[in-house]
């Protein structure tokens, strides 16, 4: 068998992964990364681009088919669009494909060695990967596991026919007639809005009592409303039983059973540590659950043996990946880090989106904490984008304006999650906010407002 030295072995290329090896590998650190698959893990070949590529296609493809209506803008389309989804497949993957390739040539940039093939633990500081071209061991001083997550099915509903996991639907040729998503989390809902925007007749069958459960009601309320316009169907309270034939999921709520026609059923009930294959056990980690423990410089129990990202539990974020891997470089590479982030900010790409940065109402004492919110009805960009629904929230600590929490729900939100957490991260006050010069017209214009309003002078409210 083949015995690679080296000071560093990454195992799994996805954000977090690729990320730490780069880093690594510019800070002159010798590093090998492995993966099993295509480089750019989950969120790269399966999750956050291809989703995004996705939801985008469904958009533009939703606006063409209102032009075929009447609307206030005046635009009239002769005949409504239609979709070759095999195309806009073929679209994503392109730009998948010049994504892995991008992450490929700044690897090699960086001068690490990648290797393709599953790779399972000896001991602490020996793997082996089974390589194309046979058995290759690596005997690394440090290890990093950033093998990512993988879709849960449930017992009664396993993946295959019709039932599909995530990375099943975001390669689906045709567009499903009926579409039941079991589970309205992040990935039911993101995927759910866009297949109701292709024209599927989408059912969400969610246990909790409302979609999103993990946000508060004020935040998820206008994307529970647009999925009602788009002709989605919400049951919440409601559990996903089986499939009682090919295209019929039987549900329980309400107190009683309902079959629902389904020409694919799309399980999203979260995500499980991947760790198949890889021998963990050889190590015998402490555990948090299913997840790997890891103290704040992403060390596990095993000295030398460090782990990042969705294989470390919550939140299962790719930005969060990636800053634990830069990090575990600096440490790696001789660097006293430690994690000391406030906030990650979180992005739901739903229509309208929601981002949350810091902390919630339902986190806090109400009698310490200013939480003022600005609408986009009253914000003339968001108006001007047909984009009223939604709003800005800040929350600040009463005795000094400290903000410590900001969130938004609406269209486009998603570009203000950077200055949210900056602002949250350099503990800005409100009077920061509200002091800095927001250009006109934008919709970050209502984050100034709701500053402003915090401190009991917002203008345009
Ligand atoms: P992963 O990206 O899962 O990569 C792990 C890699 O390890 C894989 O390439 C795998 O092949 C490899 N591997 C596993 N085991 C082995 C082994 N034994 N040997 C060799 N290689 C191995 N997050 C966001 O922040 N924003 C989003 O918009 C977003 N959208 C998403 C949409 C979907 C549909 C999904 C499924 C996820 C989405 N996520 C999003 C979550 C995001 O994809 C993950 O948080 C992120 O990919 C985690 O990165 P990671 O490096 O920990 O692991
Ligand atoms: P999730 O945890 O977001 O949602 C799962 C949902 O399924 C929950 O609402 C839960 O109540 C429901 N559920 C569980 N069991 C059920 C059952 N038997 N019947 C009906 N409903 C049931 O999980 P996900 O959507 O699979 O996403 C997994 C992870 O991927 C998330 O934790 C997230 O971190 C990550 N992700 C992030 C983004 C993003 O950042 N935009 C996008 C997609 C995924």
């Amino acid at each position: 068998m083949n015995i690679l030295q080296c000071k560093l072995l990454v195992i799994g290329a996805g954000p977090g992964g690729y990320v730490c090896a780069i880093r690594a590998g510019r800070m002159g650190v010798d590093t090998v990364i492995v993966d099993a698959g295509p480089l750019g893990g989950t969120c790269l070949n399966v999750g956050c681009i291809p989703s995004k590529a996705l939801i985008h296609a469904a958009e533009q493809f939703h606006t063409a088919q209102r032009f075929t209506g009447d609307t206030p803008l005046g635009i009239r389309l002769p005949t409504g669009p239609t979709i070759d989804l095999a195309k806009t497949v073929e679209w994503k993957n392109g730009n998948v494909g010049k994504l892995n390739s991008g992450v490929g040539a700044l690897l090699k940039g960086a001068g690490v060695k990648v290797l393709f093939g599953q790779a399972a633990f000896r001991d602490g500081k020996t793997v082996e990967v089974a390589t194309p071209d046979g058995l290759q061991q690596v005997e690394a001083e440090t290890i990093v596991i950033a093998t990512g997550s993988r879709p849960v099915d449930l017992p009664s509903l396993p993946f295959g026919g019709n039932v599909i996991s995530s990375t099943e639907a975001l390669a689906l040729t045709d567009v499903p007639k009926r579409l039941s998503v079991v589970g309205g989390g992040y990935i039911g809902l993101e995927l759910g809005t866009a297949f109701a925007k292709l024209g599927s007749k989408v059912t969400v069958v969610e246990a909790g009592p409302r979609i999103l459960p993990q946000y508060d009601a004020e935040l998820t309320a206008p994307v529970a409303k647009r999925l009602e316009a788009l002709g989605a169907e919400v049951l919440t309270d409601a559990l996903a039983r089986d499939m009682v034939t090919r295209s019929k999921l039987r549900i329980s709520g309400d107190g009683a059973d309902h079959d629902i026609p389904s020409d694919k059923v799309l399980v999203t009930v979260g995500r499980a540590p991947q760790l198949t294959g890889l021998k963990l056990d050889e190590l015998s980690l402490a555990m948090d659950g299913p997840f790997i423990r890891i103290d704040d410089q992403c060390r596990t129990s095993m000295r030398g043996v460090f782990a990042i990202g969705d294989v470390t539990g919550e939140p299962m974020l790719a930005h969060r990946a990636m800053a634990q891997g830069e990090m575990v470089a600096g440490i790696v590479a001789g660097e006293t880090l430690q994690w000391d982030s406030t906030c990650i900010p979180a992005v739901c790409f739903t229509d309208p989106e929601i981002v949350t940065a810091g902390f919630g109402p339902q986190d806090v004492d109400e009698a310490a904490v200013t939480v003022s919110r600005f609408p986009f009805l009253a914000n003339g960009k968001a108006l001007t984008a047909e984009a009223q629904d939604g709003f800005v929230r800040v929350l600040a600590r009463k005795d000094n304006q400290q903000i410590i929490g900001i969130q938004a729900v609406g269209h486009g939100v998603s570009e203000l999650s950077a200055a949210f957490s900056m602002a949250i991260e350099m503990q800005a006050r409100l009077q920061d906010l509200a002091a800095t010069i927001y250009a006109h017209p934008t919709q970050s214009e209502a984050l100034q407002e709701a500053a402003l309003k915090g401190l009991g002078r917002a203008i345009h409210i």
